[in-house]
């Protein structure tokens, strides 16, 4: 069955667009260039495109799959984000012109897989500055393992050097630990007597370094995935505001299908929920809840989802179920009506990929 109906994640291209501009625009300034991160939108292809009128240089994405759709649609070099795995080198190659790698073994397979197919493929060497996710954290092992890329293989080209911060360690980006990948970054380029094409310091949580103007000038080139897509995290929890950047991009309508004045405390015996969780139960007598058609299995976190409309709060989730709290609305709500929000990245990423959400293309115009 082809989904069409709600729930319905409307898909604001032009907003897109002008949030890719403006990033592009702030980065071109300080001599950096930008690659499009599609998988925040599950590669969605009309996403991509946008990016790339905007200016992104490459399609970037953790996943090879939608960088073959990239390719097959669109006319742009593609950057696959995750380290590679051994079982899908054939696909790297096929489908990614650069990719980030932090083991040699790995960029050998690509080598051979390069020379089989006939094809060039760069690497971009990953540091790691202290966030524990992938990268060589000894600065020397990096350095050594760029210089013997360069001298030994024919097909895989020493590309750059890159890290990512904040994914998994939470660390901030800063002057000093992407002063120490640029420092890196200079040591290859004496070693090998080049310069290096990318020195890719990180992804949205380093555009506030680019905005400060304190970005190490080395630094030429920033994934940009959330920062486009949503851009909820640096104005929400960073309190960064960029100009001209909105949030009205990607943006849930779930349809109400009950609306009932209850207790907010449950009543009987408590013992777990639906994932056998025992959550804590606040006591706020009477309340107008609305059940909306929509859950867990299509946006994971209800306490990611952002209601536009302001008095509205939601109070929970199982698998197929949204609750919100709509007493404070001024609005009457009814059976049938509609509550939108908008979205911190978990829910824009599991909304994207979700069967049962049908993804909405919409412009300025018709809303
Ligand atoms: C996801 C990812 C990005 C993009 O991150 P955003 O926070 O969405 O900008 C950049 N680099 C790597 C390696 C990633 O995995």
């Amino acid at each position: 069955m082809e989904k069409n109906g709600y729930p319905i994640l409307d898909i604001n291209l032009e907003n897109i667009y002008m949030n890719a501009e403006t990033i592009v625009q702030l980065c071109e300034n300080n001599g950096i260039t930008v690659s499009g991160v599609i998988k925040g939108a599950a590669g969605n292809i009309k996403v991509a495109e946008q990016m790339l009128k905007a200016g992104c240089r490459q399609i970037a994405s953790s996943r090879v799959e939608q960088l073959a759709e990239a390719k097959k649609h669109l006319h742009c070099e593609t950057l696959l984000l995750r380290l590679p795995m051994e079982s899908e080198i054939v696909e790297v190659v096929k489908y990614a012109d650069i990719s980030l790698n932090s083991e040699l073994d790995t960029v050998w397979l690509i080598e051979k897989a390069c020379e089989e197919q006939g094809r060039k493929h760069k690497v971009i060497i990953m540091i790691d500055l202290g966030d524990l996710r992938e990268g060589y954290i000894d600065p020397e092992e990096a350095i050594e393992a760029a210089v013997f890329i360069e001298q030994n293989m024919k097909h895989v080209e020493l590309a750059g050097v890159g890290t990512n911060l904040g994914c998994y360690g939470s660390v901030k980006p800063t002057v000093q630990n992407l002063g120490l990948l640029t420092e890196i970054a200079e040591e290859i380029e004496k070693r090998i007597n080049r310069k290096l094409e990318f020195i890719s310091g990180g992804a949205t949580t380093t555009l506030p370094l680019v905005l400060s103007g304190t970005i190490p000038k080395k630094i030429n080139n920033l994934r940009i995935g959330e920062g486009i897509l949503n851009n909820m995290d640096l104005p929400l929890l960073w309190n960064i505001n960029i100009p001209g950047m909105n949030q009205d991009t990607f943006i849930l309508k779930a349809q109400i299908i009950e609306i009932k004045n209850k207790p907010s405390h449950p009543i009987g015996e408590l013992f777990v929920d639906a994932f056998g969780n025992k959550p804590h139960y606040e006591d706020y007598g009477i309340r107008k809840r609305a059940l909306l058609a929509i859950g867990a299995q299509d946006f994971v976190m209800h306490d990611k989802l952002v209601p536009l409309e302001s008095g509205i709060n939601v109070v929970g989730s199982s698998s197929d179920h949204l609750i919100v709290d709509v007493t404070e609305c001024e609005r009457e709500y009814r059976v049938g009506d509609l509550i939108s929000f908008k979205m911190f990245y978990a829910p824009m990423l599991f909304l994207n990929s979700s069967i049962y959400v049908t993804k909405r293309l919409v412009s300025n115009e018709i809303i």
